[in-house]
């Protein structure tokens, strides 16, 4: 079973997608399986990290920033290869296994779409395996 959502982005940042994680797991009925999360974009991403602290995320963003600056010397005519680089840092797609129909995220966690091109309407899927 495979759940389709968009979202509208600002210019950057890291949106909690977790309520769609556990909505999906719940209408798929899957007690024990994976959850795939997955994004068909190249300037955008999925990632888990910490919700507790907005500072975490913040300091994701602030961190690919540092470690991908925008640099005269790239060729990409689009203008976007700092967004592209940190695409590829972060990954397009996570997996969370499921038990007792639960995902196995950890209490600190949630599972995030990373937006560094926007703003933009994005695609992001929900995959969901019984195994
Ligand atoms: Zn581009």
């Amino acid at each position: 079973m495979i759940f389709e959502h968009k979202l509208e982005t600002p210019a950057e940042a890291m949106i909690s997608i977790t309520k769609q994680v556990k909505e999906a797991i719940a209408q798929s009925k899957v007690t024990d399986g994976i959850c795939v999360v997955y994004c068909p974009h190249t300037t955008a991403g999925i990632t888990i990290n910490e919700n507790s602290d907005p500072h975490v995320v913040q300091d994701i963003l602030l961190g690919l920033a540092n470690a991908f600056p925008r640099l005269p010397a790239f060729r990409h005519d689009e203008g976007n290869s700092a967004a592209h680089l940190k695409a590829s840092a972060v990954g397009s797609s996570a997996v969370v296994p499921i038990a007792n129909g639960r995902p196995l995220l950890g209490v600190w966690q949630d599972t995030y779409f990373c937006e560094f091109d926007g703003p933009r309407t994005r695609t992001f899927y929900i995959k969901v395996i019984e195994c």
